[in-house]
């Protein structure tokens, strides 16, 4: 093969074809991530395929350019991939555009909350690749208006959570509606067990592609917790986000209600935050998503289900207002930030009822999340009461005034930065 130099040849060595490597060199792609390099070559086999790593690995690209590059763009739709919110078909989507520019092959993103007649009017200038919601796709489906039995390739995102309960039934009358032969990859940040046997239903002999089970957790996120009652949790707040400065920050609840709440409290104490959750209209979302990536956000106060996958390189700290219930959820929340190998901080506010939720998290992640102890705040429960579980921990204070380590945001790595204050 002709050598271009600068195309990014690791990728031409995985035997990703040239037109693609353009892109990739436009998109700053020079070396395959983990899971690429693990995925690549199985998939452009046209073997289906398990795959495993966590969030912010490029997991998009490992299914989306094999598949990309297995279209032929003079026929019909020939792939289907089914993500399990709106922001994240939209993210998809926008990926995959950016991975197949210039290629002539033509991508579309359905999903609920958006006039269906507008989709419906997309779907008919007959794009190669849809990417879509279950439920709306089922309901497209259903009203005739997209027929995805011919499909070639069928990629499920985020596959822990498509196959939650709720999704489940759709996700089976959907790919049940592929009549073709066709080739399988489903990807995720965590598998269990009950996850791969049900994935495994769908597919002929696949490959398992497992990169993260030692590395659950994000190496370059310096985890840390603070004690705090509930009713101390927005004074904590206040000081954490005036103290570190964040050049972009989430701030995670566990409900609708809290977000709301909390974005409200914070405005009228004159801190610019925004909201995001599945309370809000879809062109709203939209909107909010959009000035999240284009960086005209510094605070967002998000739910999970509207955060998930979300892909902002930029964020450089992750606030867990509530401790998620589930620990793979803080996986995935810390996962928000310290993208393809930038540092991040996350810092999660425990009660000392939580004890237990936060044992739990350290035991996913396989390592100690530390204390902070925040200068100038103290949670006024009942006085001396331990946090509920073992007190083998180490403490780290934070000194008033202190410098902030240099590296630990991504203003390290873009100084020209104009970092606002608040
Ligand atoms: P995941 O689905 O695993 O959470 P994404 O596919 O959303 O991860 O990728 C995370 C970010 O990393 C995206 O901004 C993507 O463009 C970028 N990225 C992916 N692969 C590479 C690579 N090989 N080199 C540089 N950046 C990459
Ligand atoms: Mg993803």
């Amino acid at each position: 093969m002709q050598k271009h130099s600068d195309l990014p040849q690791a990728f031409a060595d995985l035997g990703i074809e040239v037109r693609f490597l353009k892109a990739l060199r436009t998109m700053g792609f020079q070396t395959p991530s983990d899971i690429q390099l693990a995925m690549l070559p199985p998939a452009l086999e046209g073997k289906d395929i398990l795959g495993q790593a966590r969030t912010g690995t490029g997991k998009t690209a490992a299914f989306g350019l094999p598949v990309l590059q297995g279209i032929d763009p003079g026929g019909r739709l020939q792939a289907i991939c089914l993500a399990p919110t709106r922001e994240l078909a939209v993210q998809v989507t926008a990926e995959l555009q950016r991975l197949s520019a210039g290629t002539g092959i033509h991508l579309v993103s359905v999903y609920g909350g958006q006039k269906i007649a507008t989709q419906a009017h997309q779907l008919g200038k007959k794009p190669h690749f849809v990417v879509g919601t279950p439920g709306r796709v089922m309901d497209m489906m259903q009203r005739g208006m997209l027929n995805i039995s011919d499909a070639r390739f069928v990629i499920l995102d985020e596959v822990d959570r498509m196959l939650d309960i709720g999704f489940r039934d759709d996700i089976r009358r959907i790919l049940s509606c592929v009549k073709s032969e066709h080739q399988t990859i489903f990807v995720s940040a965590t598998l269990d067990e009950e996850i791969t046997r049900l994935s495994k239903r769908y597919m002929t002999d696949p490959v398992e592609v497992n990169v993260s089970k030692d590395r659950l957790t994000v190496d370059n996120v310096d985890q840390s917790y603070v004690t705090a009652e509930r009713r101390d949790k927005f004074r904590l707040l206040r000081i954490l986000l005036e103290r570190e400065n964040p050049d972009v920050s989430i701030v995670f609840t566990n409900t609708k209600h809290i977000a709301h709440k909390l974005c409200k409290k914070l405005y009228e104490a004159g801190i610019e935050a925004t909201e995001i959750h599945g309370d809000l209209m879809q062109n709203k979302r939209d909107r909010v998503m959009d000035q999240f990536r284009k960086g005209h956000i510094r605070v967002l106060v998000a739910t999970d289900l509207a955060a998930r996958g979300i892909d902002v390189s930029s964020v450089t700290h992750i606030f867990n207002y509530d401790i998620p219930a589930d620990p793979e959820i803080y996986v995935h929340r810390i996962g928000r930030t310290a993208r393809m190998g930038a540092r991040g901080v996350a810092i999660t506010f425990v009660s000392r009822e939580e004890g237990k939720e936060l044992t739990q998290v350290e035991a996913l992640i396989n390592r100690e999340v530390t204390q902070r102890v925040v200068d100038g705040f103290v949670s006024d429960a009942p006085k001396e009461e331990p946090i509920s579980r073992p007190p083998s921990r180490t403490e780290r204070p934070v000194e008033e005034g202190a410098p902030k380590a240099p590296v630990r945001t991504l203003a390290a790595k873009f100084p020209t930065r104009r970092r606002r204050r608040m």
